[in-house]
């Protein structure tokens, strides 16, 4: 049986823009989102090996040191060619400068270098709610495609080079409301975290009245 989350909930993460994103997602559901940054919580590191295990080191942390229910998502990009890689360690291919041009050119290096045709590859999504008391929740979004030359402005990290299963376009052409929208009345949404959003939403959150 899921637990129910109402009031207030942080959002662990030091990153704004997925504070904003959570915090629309969300809003329709009457609960309050403060983040680990505006409450000046460490960041623990990162030492899983599995994005789950990631998420739920960051929501637990969070959960533990402000005595309140925490919210945390790991994320990333697979390449089916590359064995799953970046994998978790999608942001640290950047590096600290966050150079995700040269991140990309990195994947396709890689594919060439090892003369591989396949482009398949998957974004990753998991987030973990967990209360003080140690009980969380678990839930994963994935959305496949394949890996093409980059393209558009839109987005962010791997965006412009990942064209999603049933579309010309890639994320970096695609608007911010049709790749993290979510349809309601369907549950349809695009991208990996909207996609795991709704199944938290199912399980953990109602609306109000
Ligand atoms: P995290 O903050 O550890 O979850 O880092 C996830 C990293 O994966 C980001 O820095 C991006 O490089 C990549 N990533 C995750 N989700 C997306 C996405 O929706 N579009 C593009 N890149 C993404």
């Amino acid at each position: 049986m899921s637990r129910i989350l109402s009031g207030k909930v942080v959002i662990a993460t030091h990153n704004a823009g997925k504070l904003v994103e959570m915090r629309e997602l969300l809003a329709p559901f009457g609960v309050e989102a403060v983040s680990a940054g505006e409450l000046g919580l460490p960041e623990p590191d990162e030492t899983g090996t599995m994005f789950a295990e990631n998420a739920a080191i960051k929501a637990h942390a969070a959960a533990q040191a402000s005595g309140l229910p925490a919210f945390a998502d790991d994320s990333g990009l697979c390449v089916d060619a590359l064995d799953g890689a970046p994998g978790i360690f999608s942001a640290r291919w950047a590096g600290a400068a966050k150079d995700f041009s040269g991140a990309m050119a990195r994947i396709l290096s890689e594919l060439d270098r090892r003369g591989a045709t396949d482009r398949r590859a998957h974004f990753v999504s998991a987030l973990v709610l967990a209360w003080p008391d140690g009980h969380a929740e678990l839930f994963e979004g994935r959305v496949f495609g394949d890996l093409v030359a980059p393209r558009g402005a839109a987005g962010f990290g791997y965006d412009p080079m990942f064209r999603p299963e049933g579309f010309e376009r890639t994320f970096g052409e695609i608007s911010s409301e049709e790749k993290h929208g979510v349809d309601w009345q369907s549950g349809d949404a695009l991208s990996h975290r909207a996609r795991a959003f709704v199944a938290l939403a199912a399980a953990c959150l109602r609306r109000p009245g």
